[in-house]
């Protein structure tokens, strides 16, 4: 198995640098628990959208590509109280062509290496990307459709709503074989060292996340080969690959973007009293500070 080449996602260097010199200012500017929640709580809170709508565009591709992308990655949506807005023009059959200095709230490439989203609002996040930046990319999918397309839409738009890996959940606990993992993911085609293995693979936190019990049909969790597994196939964390919706995922969906009026009011204050407080902390007017007031206007309504 292990001659098959297993391409795991990872953020071009720029951007992985750019996550992670954000963290170390978050870390530094604001307090490590902000109206009694914790920090990484609230900033993960934070990746959610708001209810609504989400313009998305396309930076190559013909519209018969468009259509299938659209038409995918929209499966989420009839699961929670948002929409994706494709800039469908029925007149022409066309959808909405990225623009130099492009706005839109996910902007689709097929230029980089790989397959990758940034996670929710992290695309409108001026610390990481510039409009016209790409925010998903789906490697080479303009030349042609690898086999398993839908469930990479899928996967990746799972990133783009906000949703981390399910094999990296707080209450996921997958018995690879680090050693043999980390000799592995050493080599071609990813030449990964220890540390982007451990960014990539290992569980997060509990305390910043909404998470469910370990859901292996997620869309959201990776299918890795057997040996990847000290218990090889009869690994909890083993799965066949994952190309729709879970149950699970659907739930998530709805717990992410609810429909209920109330809940929405009450998830928007949070937020908006949250930043507040994280505006009132912060003393330096660096570009931490710049994304927090965008995201202030953003969830009170006064920004796209
Ligand atoms: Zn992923």
């Amino acid at each position: 198995m292990k001659n098959i080449p297993l391409i795991l996602e990872s953020y071009p260097d720029i951007i992985q640098a750019k996550i992670e010199q954000r963290e170390r200012m978050q870390r530094k500017n604001i307090p490590s628990s902000i109206n009694g929640q914790i920090h990484e709580l609230v900033f993960e809170d934070l990746k959610l959208w708001r209810v609504g709508q989400l313009t998305v565009s396309f930076k190559g591709g013909d519209p018969s590509l468009h259509h299938q992308i659209a038409q995918t990655a929209s499966i989420w949506t009839q699961y929670g109280n948002i929409s994706f807005d494709f800039g469908y023009n029925e007149a022409n059959n066309s959808y909405r062509l990225w623009q130099p200095g492009d706005e839109s709230h996910i902007r689709i490439g097929f230029e980089y290496s790989g397959y990758w989203s940034l996670v929710g609002t992290d695309s409108t996040d001026v610390n990481i990307v510039s409009p016209g930046d790409i925010t998903l990319n789906l490697n080479d999918f303009d030349i042609g459709l690898p086999h398993n397309w839908q469930g990479i839409v899928l996967h990746e738009f799972g990133h783009a709503l906000g949703f981390h890996h399910e094999h990296q959940s707080p209450a996921t606990i997958c018995d690879f074989d680090w050693e043999l993992v980390y000799e592995y993911l050493a080599g071609p085609p990813n030449y990964w060292p220890k540390s982007k293995v451990d960014h990539n693979l290992r569980q997060l936190q509990s305390g910043g996340l909404t998470y469910s019990a370990h859901d292996a049909k997620s869309i959201m969790h990776y299918s890795f080969p057997a040996w990847m597994f000290i218990k090889k196939e009869n690994s909890t964390c083993y799965t066949p690959e994952n190309n729709q919706l879970s149950e699970m995922d659907q739930k998530m969906m709805e717990k992410a973007y609810p429909y209920d009026d109330n809940l929405i009011a009450v998830t928007d204050q949070r937020r908006i009293q949250n930043l507040d407080q994280i505006l009132s902390h912060m003393v330096d007017k660096n570009s931490v500070h710049t994304q927090m007031h965008r995201h202030l206007n953003y969830y009170q309504r006064k920004a796209i």
